[in-house]
């Protein structure tokens, strides 16, 4: 028999916990950082608060919109870019950082208030991949704006101040739940139509009104905000999970919250490039709008945005903005879909193959392809760029890892790698492990949070 050698393989590829790798220096950068993110995820709730928040940020370090070397363009408040000129002349193209600052939540259907058995409800209509019965019995605020008939826009939020009150959808009790949901199956228990807010319940006085407690909330809100029922129909409200951000464990290694997916690669690559030095290349950090349903729309990945923006980018070197200037430049771009990644959760493993899919504290992760069985829909990253990734990182010595989301035939999604691609840029989906995604509460880890940022920083800087 041979000797049993503890000594570890020279070729096999090993993954280690990031808490394990990094000094006590390293940890503190990683709990400072943290702060600050939990602070950002609790205030920036929405797309339009989140581009609201990124430009103030932005305009502290002396970007201007439009114009100049440092800059920002934002498209209809919901999205944007962040631009810096880098040393490479423009025509070797530029660097992209995209992620997505629009979240599953629900939204106010447009005519949403009713009165029922004298309580008044909101209806509404859910936006991007929720499981249901997760956004029943939770704290909820209002978020949104309205535009009144003389083309006023007011800005909503409720529920967020601990002075405020918060909203909430009602569920029924379990000894009367049996046939109504108990038989069901999980998807089917709970009906889009059933997730009505309940918000308020005193009646006027006044005899003669049909619907008394509902009269009665919209006099309170025109006496709060000078709005009558009908600006509901144009108004644009969302309903999102009530209060901040927390660390989750005893260790305080987690962060909970609401909205990870994206906004955590949207605030690790803006703060990457406010702390980058001179870019190699042009970087432009692209906040996109609509990917939960899809990208479509004028904000979304699948518009023309990104090619107005380089095309004012080059503009902005002082060059004719051409056609074939701006073809030039897009394919010899490279660009990360910043975009979270499903972790391994220790309750359903079956899910996932253990050896492909991404875990937390395993840090930043480089997903090849999305898409669903078979890689349909997929923007399958060219083994060229995917090693200049990999090299990149070991030189910066960042912590990464491969993800795929689920195993093969399992399930799957996209991001707005394709979209990227499809105009002709080298494209890899590349960002930070969730647990419990598109749930009121997802989870975190603060070591990948940090590693994610660092990845950003090396990708901004290294050629
Ligand atoms: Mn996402
Ligand atoms: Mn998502």
């Amino acid at each position: 028999m041979a000797k049993k050698k503890d000594k570890k393989s020279k070729f096999a590829y090993e993954k280690k916990n990031g808490w394990t790798l990094i000094d006590k220096k390293r940890e503190k950068s990683i709990f400072d950082f943290n702060k600050k993110y939990i602070n950002y995820l609790s205030v920036c709730k929405t797309e339009r608060e989140i581009i609201d928040n990124a430009v103030k940020e932005a305009t502290k370090r002396g970007f201007k919109e439009g114009k100049g070397k440092k800059f920002y363009i934002v498209n209809r408040g919901k999205s944007a870019c962040f631009v810096v000129i880098g040393k490479e002349p423009i025509e070797n193209g530029v660097r992209i950082i995209g992620s997505h600052v629009d979240s599953p939540r629900l939204d106010l259907k447009q005519n949403p208030m009713y009165e029922d058995i004298e309580l008044a409800l909101l209806k509404t209509h859910y936006y991007g991949g929720i499981k249901k019965f997760q956004w029943v019995t939770i704290p909820l605020a209002i978020h949104g704006i309205i535009i009144k008939a003389n083309g006023e826009k007011v800005n909503i939020k409720i529920g967020e101040d601990e002075n405020d009150p918060i909203f909430t959808i009602t569920d029924i009790l379990p000894h009367l739940s049996y046939k109504v949901q108990g038989t069901k199956k999980i998807g089917e228990a709970i009906p889009g139509e059933n997730l009505n807010i309940l918000i308020g319940s005193i009646p006027v006085k006044d005899k003669d009104e049909k619907t008394k407690v509902k009269e009665n909330l919209l006099s309170i809100l025109n006496k709060k905000y000078g709005i009558i029922e009908e600006d509901f129909l144009s108004a644009e409200i969302e309903i999102v999970p009530a209060g901040k951000a927390r660390d989750i464990g005893f260790d305080r290694s987690l962060v909970g919250g609401y909205g990870h997916d994206d906004r955590v690669c949207a605030f690790t690559s803006l703060e990457a490039l406010f702390d980058a030095k001179t870019p190699a290349y042009t970087t432009i950090i692209y906040f996109s709008d609509k990917e939960e349903v899809g990208s479509d729309g004028n904000t979304g990945a699948k518009s023309k945005f990104i090619e107005d923006v380089i095309l004012k980018t080059i503009e902005n070197t002082g060059l004719k903005p051409t056609y074939a200037l701006l073809r030039k430049v897009i394919n010899n771009s490279q660009a990360l879909s910043s975009d979270v990644n499903a972790a391994i959760d220790p309750t359903y493993k079956s899910v996932n193959e253990v050896n492909n899919a991404c875990k937390l504290n395993y840090g930043i992760v480089l997903t090849k392809y999305t898409g669903s069985g078979g890689k349909y829909g997929a923007n399958d990253c060219h083994a060229e760029f995917f090693g200049k990734m990999r090299i990149m990182f070991n030189k910066r010595k960042i912590v990464w890892q491969t993800g795929e989301l689920g195993k093969v035939d399992e399930g799957g999604g996209g991001t707005i790698a394709k979209f990227l691609g499809e105009v002709g840029i080298e494209t890899i989906d590349c960002g930070t492990p969730v647990l419990s995604m598109h749930s009121p509460l997802e989870v975190v880890s603060k070591f990948d949070v940090y590693e994610t940022y660092r990845g950003y920083l090396a990708f901004i800087e290294e050629k």
